[in-house]
């Protein structure tokens, strides 16, 4: 049964589901990455110094922008589908992943975007790897690299069933997912939220604004400023009326109705 996503005067933390791999992931990155420091978290510093991650900031982000910047340094990549502009990028391979932001985007539509990529990253890129890696031995890296095909004795596990081998591409349409597999980003938003605006602490300043009696607005608004992210990032937090509308939305209905 799915009851709408209300936040009332007292927040109903047990409403607001996550996956038990989103708040493992996240906690990882946090502990790799060090202290976060206070609100809004500064994801940049972050994820630089947990991963081999490199963050590229262009002034205008298109897949010829990006393509460009690639074949300067000598990497040729098939260039990704997406028609005019987007808002973030991500290109991985060997373990290492370099994120593109579009530089003239305003502080918190680039602390969201650089979150989902970095979400991408962690919970698509990273985690299938080590997975595979832990079972099956480093020397199984060439494979999932795209340098040589998976052995019998390797296919045979059935382990790269459904593991994207060679160079990563991830892109994050200014307008829209164009068809992106919904499961997919839903995941990416859910994790980029909990990395940059933590439940427990995003529970925290509603229990605040419950007691100023703020508007579901105004707490959208509050949140956004205390983390540093678009307010409706945080509908499924402060939902307007009968539920959820936006995107982090309807992928916590849906994580909810499979539960
Ligand atoms: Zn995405």
């Amino acid at each position: 049964m799915n009851s709408p996503l209300l936040i009332g005067s007292t927040p109903p933390i047990s409403r607001v589901m996550m996956k038990a791999e989103t708040l493992e992931v996240a906690k990882a990155f946090w502990e790799q990455a060090g202290d976060p420091g206070p609100f809004p978290r500064n994801m940049e510093r972050a994820a630089t110094l947990a991963l081999p991650i490199a963050i590229v900031k262009l002034p205008r982000l298109t897949v010829a922008t990006l393509a460009s910047w690639l074949r300067k340094r000598g990497i040729e990549i098939a260039a990704p589908v997406c028609e005019g502009d987007m808002a973030g990028c991500v290109v991985a391979h060997r373990g290492c992943a370099a994120i593109f932001v579009c530089a003239t985007d305003p502080e918190d539509e680039l602390r969201a975007t650089l979150a989902h990529e970095l979400a991408h990253v962690l919970r698509h890129y990273l985690a299938p790897r080590q997975r595979v890696i832990a079972a099956l031995g480093p020397d199984v890296r060439a494979v999932l690299d795209g340098e040589r095909p998976a052995s019998f004795a390797e296919r045979a596990k059935g382990l790269l069933l459904g593991v994207q081998v060679g160079v990563h591409v991830h892109v994050l349409p200014r307008d829209g997912r164009h068809g992106a597999i919904a499961r997919i980003e839903n995941e990416a938003d859910e994790l980029a939220l909990q990395l940059v605006a933590p439940r427990d602490a995003v529970l925290d300043v509603l229990r605040e604004s419950a007691a100023l009696s703020a508007s579901a607005r105004d707490r959208r608004k509050l949140l956004a400023e205390r983390f540093g992210l678009p307010p409706d990032w945080f509908a499924v937090y402060a939902a307007e009326r009968t539920g959820p509308s936006d995107r982090l939305g309807s992928m916590l209905t849906q994580l909810r109705r499979s539960e």
